[in-house]
């Protein structure tokens, strides 16, 4: 259970290691106590001030009078066929955000949002419809995985059971919202995931994914944070891309490709190009010889996500039989592509389907506009 009982107690979960010191100093405790507290915070997993047993019964007391642990609630929680799970978590404010948790053989992979929706528009994804409602704090963006692994340490033995992985390994800010349209909160969120006095999780395992905010890759490079970049291309050239993304007009195809060019990538890494294929609009085999153009000289893959449709979309997914014909002419232009198997479809849990509201109501309403 959250330590939560009454309000206007000190949430610690809002402090980074550092900002923790004052905090617990000025409850009157010895400032080392702030370095065991973020220790049972974070690598112990402790769920109440009681189980912090090495600080004194005294302090726990005073803990528990004037501080609390407190993640985001969780409102709702799906899982689909394929073992995918879509949490929608409330804030403290009642605004609501998803977090979908994906697993495979060997790795956990937690997609969080950086905002309650998201102001860009792109036309083909479900966040976008609702627009912005607001930038999400630094612990709100943490506190959906530190609750997401509360949640799953509470079902440990049946997940053991099902095979399942039990740890996360990897974090992907693809959930709603642009990130780098809320590039300081998500740039202090990213340092927090990756202290190892807090979740430490390692730059390589964190993944970042933007619509494209030219200044904002620039600053995500110059902040030395070091996470994978994915950028979600989506089109060929800009009239395509001024169709189905809007911020296209703002930060055009050449600039982008530019930007990326100097996003200082760490040996061996690249960036992901993230394309999200569309029947009749993006889908052609010159299509892809033209994105295969574009991307030259940039070091990256290519991810081929079919589009996830839903209710009201004015687009439809491609032919499996385009997917494959794209993909073979990106390798005979020796990139190298996946095409991205689509998961929690059925959940509402997949790539641009995220609307943080309860997936009932989700699954059976249209989206504003439509
Ligand atoms: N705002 C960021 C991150 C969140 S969107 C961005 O746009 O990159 C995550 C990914 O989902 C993007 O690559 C986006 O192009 C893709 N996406 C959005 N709607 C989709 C849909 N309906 N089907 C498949 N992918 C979609
Ligand atoms: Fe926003 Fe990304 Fe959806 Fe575009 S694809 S509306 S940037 S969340």
């Amino acid at each position: 259970m959250d330590i939560k009982e009454k309000d206007n107690k000190i949430n610690l979960l809002e402090y980074d290691a550092d900002g923790l010191k004052p905090i617990i100093e000025g409850l009157g405790m010895k400032p080392y106590r702030a370095a065991q507290i973020c220790r049972w915070i974070y690598s112990e997993g402790a769920d109440s001030f009681a189980a912090m047993t090495d600080i004194s019964k005294a302090d726990r007391e005073a803990l528990r009078e004037s501080a609390e642990i407190c993640p985001p609630e969780l409102s709702e929680r799906i899982v689909s066929h394929d073992k995918t799970e879509k949490y929608l978590f409330s804030l403290q404010d009642g605004e609501r955000v998803e977090s979908v948790l994906i697993p495979d053989e060997d790795r956990l992979t937690l997609c969080i949002s950086s905002q309650a929706g998201c102001a860009l528009g792109c036309r083909f994804c479900l966040t976008g419809a609702g627009g912005i409602r607001r930038n999400l704090l630094p612990h709100e963006i943490t506190g959906q995985v530190f609750k997401t692994e509360r949640i799953i340490a509470g079902g440990l033995a049946e997940r053991t059971e099902a095979g399942l992985p039990a740890k996360i390994t990897n974090i992907v800010m693809m959930g709603m919202g642009e990130p780098l349209m809320n590039a300081g909160n998500v740039f202090e969120a990213l340092k927090r995931l990756m202290s190892p006095k807090m979740f430490n999780i390692s730059s390589r395992r964190i993944t970042l994914s933007t619509a494209g905010i030219v200044p904002g890759i620039k600053a995500l490079g110059d902040s030395g944070l070091n996470v994978n970049l994915a950028v979600s291309i989506n089109a060929p050239n800009d009239e395509i891309r001024d169709r189905i993304m809007p911020i296209n007009k703002k930060y055009p195809l050449k600039e982008l490709i530019k930007a990326l060019k100097n996003y200082p990538l760490a040996p061996r890494r690249r960036i992901t190009v993230e394309y999200v294929m569309l029947n009749g609009i993006n889908d052609r085999v010159e299509h892809a010889a033209e994105l295969g153009r574009l991307l030259r000289g940039l070091r990256c893959k290519i991810n081929l996500i079919i589009f996830n449709e839903h209710v009201g979309s004015e687009f439809r997914k491609p032919e499996a039989a385009s997917v494959l014909a794209f993909q073979e002419r990106l390798h005979n232009m020796n990139y190298t592509a996946f095409i991205r198997e689509s998961r929690g479809a059925d959940i509402l849990a997949a790539c641009g389907q995220l609307r943080g509201i309860s997936a009932r109501k989700a699954l059976t309403e249209a989206p504003p506009g439509v």
